[in-house]
């Protein structure tokens, strides 16, 4: 809950408001109803046409994550002896200034830049955009989308002329055939998977996955095509030729709205001459391939989704282009239930591309021609237009180590996690002349390089502007908290940095509906229709209009107020001639192949329940609860040969860096790779941090990193011993530990594994917590220790520890140490891993919303369960978000083979 200095009218009812969720592409609508103690009550908005009322469990968990205990709450400078002084607004933005100013006088605008966010409100990245691009005159602008979509970005301006998404959610509804390429839908958009999977049951809808590691996405698959890492382009330039050898493409569109195709036709044949060559280089049979291939010749209503398997590759733009060329090819693009579909990863990563935030546009989906520049230049009354694209987030990376940039101001975003090779981009920042980092939290990796200055921003909640999500739908997100402490939202804080260097005048908003607005106003400046980005029906927006404002997708041309739900069934590309470009493909290759050093493939995604660096999802005990540890991924056979186990550890090292992590078995890897989570920091693991061992190679045209396929080697790592703690305050495990910290009811988990002997740690505990109120069970010889801390009749700490092999359960121990009342006198209980009431431990938390543990599953199911259905009715697991259901078919399979066994 927030301090009293966070409070509005205590104990008074507050209406619902409508606002964003600020997780993932697919843009929930959620109605949140502030409890007048800083907190709110969420629920899916049933009016928002994205998800109609639901919600994924990590959009139902938000009112968990809305507490201050990590938030900046004021300015913050560098002190000489490397720590931090609060200062005020006015001295703080006068430091950036100054050292933007001296810098700019001294280098020139070129070594400055700014490093912005998907998370940011299109109002927030419209103003960075345009003091960086207009008036300070330096084309470096870019943004962790760059991570995330910005393969799609290319793909989509080479083929279709522009950055557009053709079509909308609705066509998940009513398509015959849904393929999800290189994306874990089920996990990453659970809400639009959702509604793939209703129309699958209700209208018969198959599904194919097609990705390289068999996900809960694929559990609901109808076909699962797990193809070699990186071959996706092949797969879909052999589709291209089928559908040309069958006469299943569409000749009129083709010849009415199409140029290229003749030759991206014989370059295809070229990739992908037979159903052989196909399989040979996908590594899937040609019987699958020919099974995939009529599939989708013979479903005129195919929509083609992908995500950042597709994106984050070295050859994502390709990967895209074929795509849209089977789509163009048979005219299967904004039809009704057709047409390819990217499935962006951040809220408003499409936002950020609609004012520029890609180091590559310019703003209103302009890019650097001349034409463009003079245009921009003079909507905006810029001073100093940047005149060429800048450096996109890897090479703005090389160009801060190596003093090309000096200073940088980093948004809402954690490149020193995230980004590839990331313990030489945390060094890097390290070397800055000026580093600014506007933040919301201090649980963010990046200020650990040490900033000279961090400015507290608005969070989610407290935030005003729009965010526009994967089918161009813009929404509002309302604040409905009071901005606490002394933060300000982002906007504010870069015009008053932006009047501070002399440009006053162009920045002198008074909110984001004037910022908005403007960016409305350029997107119809000196449009004729030729650009797609248009919402030029908003530039009149009042402070009414723009707080009514009700989701829409752009287009939303002057004239247009409803917006525009599909483009180009009829052509109309924005080519300048009005025809897509099929364009041949270079597919290249992975950018680096496996060595004997490095023998394997890393690939790094996303886990179910939490979200980026989870400085968010972090906060939220049922979200940390359903994966508490990271792991390694990694087929059964690999594991053999490389003489790794379940449940032990592994080190993972690349030519970059190397993380060691808890092993899992799993038979949906393939041989040849590993899969790793990308959310573990330094705040909240001790050798997890993956971003430090992922390759820096980029799409050629796109610069996105190939975050899926960086060659890499396993080794076992062993430990003595393993166990948790428990405790209301950060408790720091001996050096030889590797540990992983999660928030859980009542204070803070740590899962580790440690060299340090149970005397050790019992010296530690003692230490820290004294005897009075220590209940111990302790056999060092049989290397076992479990203590208890009941302090004022409370448990205050909880440690348990055994022999490797031997890891005590404590689902038990987080229930007793959740509930205060029950502990005191049930001790030994629970030093024997009971509950108060004899209960065994419920196991992992397989179903966040209502905190269904692993074990009441599988006991329901070996009780009589037959399915997912039966489940919900006895534990109601499942049957809130939904996320948890292709697990909960998972445990069903398994129980099932046990007892078949
Ligand atoms: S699917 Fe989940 S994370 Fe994504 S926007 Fe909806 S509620 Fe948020």
């Amino acid at each position: 809950m927030r301090g009293a200095e966070a409070l509005t009218n205590p104990g008074v009812p507050v209406a619902a408001i409508r606002t964003t969720c600020p997780y993932c592409g697919v843009g929930c609508g959620v109605l949140a109803t502030p409890d007048g103690r800083g907190g709110a009550a969420i629920a899916g908005d049933p009016d928002h046409p994205a998800n109609l009322g639901r919600l994924c469990s990590k959009g139902a968990a938000l009112g968990e994550t809305l507490g201050l205990g990590a938030r900046v709450l004021h300015p913050l400078q560098r002190n000489a002896a490397g720590g931090y002084d609060r200062v005020g607004w006015d001295a703080a933005l006068d430091a950036v200034a100054a050292g933007l100013r001296a810098i700019i006088e001294r280098d020139g605008p070129d070594a400055v830049a700014f490093y912005l966010s998907g998370q940011l409100l299109t109002e927030d990245y419209y103003v960075a955009n345009k003091l960086m691009k207009g008036f300070i005159g330096s084309p470096h602008v870019d943004t962790n989308s760059r991570l995330c979509m910005s393969s799609t970005v290319a793909g989509h301006r080479r083929v279709l002329g522009s950055d557009t998404v053709p079509g909308n959610y609705e066509d998940l509804d009513s398509a015959d055939l849904i393929v999800l390429v290189g994306s874990n839908a089920a996990w990453c958009h659970p809400v639009l998977f959702r509604r793939m999977q209703q129309n699958r049951s209700q209208r018969g809808a198959r599904i194919v996955v097609i990705d390289p590691r068999v996900t809960a996405t694929a559990d609901d698959a109808d076909m699962v095509l797990a193809i070699k890492p990186g071959s996706d382009a092949v797969l879909f330039a052999g589709l291209l030729v089928h559908l040309a050898a069958n006469g299943l493409t569409d000749a009129t569109y083709l010849a009415r709205h199409v140029s290229g195709y003749e030759a991206a036709l014989e370059n295809a044949r070229q990739i992908a001459p037979s159903i052989a060559r196909v399989a040979e280089r996908t590594g899937l049979t040609p019987v699958a391939v020919s099974r995939f291939y009529e599939l989708w010749g013979a479903t005129p209503a195919v929509v083609t989704a992908w995500s950042q398997g597709v994106n984050q590759s070295a050859q994502g733009t390709d990967k895209v282009a074929a795509i849209l060329h089977c789509h163009l090819a048979t005219g299967r693009i904004g039809r009704p239930g057709g047409g390819p579909f990217s499935l962006t990863g951040q809220p408003n990563a499409m936002g950020g591309r609609e004012v520029g935030g890609l180091a590559n546009m310019l703003a209103a989906h302009m890019g650097y021609a001349p034409v463009e520049i003079d245009r921009v230049r003079r909507f905006w009354n810029a001073p100093n237009m940047a005149q060429t694209e800048g450096l996109k987030a890897v090479a703005m990376m090389d160009a801060v180590a190596e003093r090309r940039i000096k200073a940088l101001w980093v948004m809402a975003t954690n490149p020193a996690v995230s980004l590839p090779r990331a313990d030489a981009v945390r060094a890097a920042l390290g070397r800055l002349d000026l580093f600014v980092v506007s933040e919301n939290v201090l649980s963010n990796d990046t200020l650990s390089a040490k900033p000279h200055l961090v400015l507290p921003a608005a969070a989610w909640g407290e935030k005003d502007g729009t965010v526009t999500n994967s089918e161009r739908r813009i929404s509002r997100q309302r604040a409905f908290l009071p901005l606490p402490g002394e933060v300000k939202p982002d906007w504010w804080i870069i015009c008053e940095v932006a009047r501070r260097l002399g440009f006053g005048g162009a920045f002198g908003y008074a909110g984001p509906t004037e910022i908005y607005a403007e960016h409305a106003a350029l997107s119809a400046f000196e449009n004729d229709g030729s650009r797609d980005f248009d919402i030029g029906s908003h530039a009149g927006s009042t402070k009414q209009s723009y707080d009514a404002l009700e989701p829409v997708q752009w287009p939303v041309r002057a004239g247009r107020p409803l917006g525009t739900a599909r483009l180009f069934a009829q052509g109309g590309f924005f080519t300048g001639d009005g025809r897509a470009r099929m364009t041949p493909l270079a597919v290249p290759g992975l950018a680096a192949g496996t060595s004997e050093t490095f023998p394997l493939l890393l690939n790094t995604g996303r886990v179910r329940d939490h979200w980026h660096t989870m400085t968010r999802t972090g906060l939220s005990p049922r979200l940390s609860a359903h994966t508490a540890e990271p792991t390694v991924q990694l087929n059964p056979t690999d594991a053999a040969r490389f003489g790794v186990t379940e449940g032990g550890f592994a080190r993972i090292a690349t030519r970059f860096g190397a993380v060691v992590l808890k092993v899992a078995l799993d038979a949906g890897v393939q041989t040849g790779s590993l899969f790793a989570p990308i959310h573990w920091s330094a705040q909240t693991a001790s050798h997890a941090r993956i971003g430090a061992a992922v390759q820096p190679a980029c799409d050629p045209f796109s610069g996105q990193p190939e975050m899926k396929a960086t060659p890499a080697a396993i080794a076992p790592v062993a430990y003595a011993a393993q166990g948790f703690m428990l405790t209301r305050e950060t408790f720091a495990l001996p050096e030889r530990s590797w540990w992983a910290k999660l928030a859980v009811e009542g204070g803070e988990g740590r899962l580790f594994a440690t060299d340090a002997t149970p005397a050790d740690l019992m010296a530690a505990v003692r230490t820290a917590f004294g005897e009075d109120g220590l209940t111990e069970m302790v056999d060092l010889e049989g290397g076992v220790y479990r203590c208890a801390v009941v302090q004022d009749g409370r448990l205050v700490a909880a440690l348990f520890v055994a022999p490797f092999g031997r890891a005590p359960l404590w689902d038990t121990v987080k229930q007793a140490f959740a509930d205060d009342a029950a502990m005191p006198e049930n001790r030994l209980a629970l030093l024997a891993g009971r509950g108060p009431d004899g209960s065994a431990d419920p196991g992992p938390t397989v179903c966040a919303c209502f905190g269904v543990g692993l074990n009441a599953i599988r006991a329901a199911f070996a009780g009589g369960a037959a399915t997912p259905e039966d489940i919900g009715r006895q534990l109601r697991a499942g049957t809130n978000c939904g996320s948890c259901l292709p697990e909960l078919r998972r445990i069903g399979a398994q129980a099932r083979e046990t007892v078949a066994a």
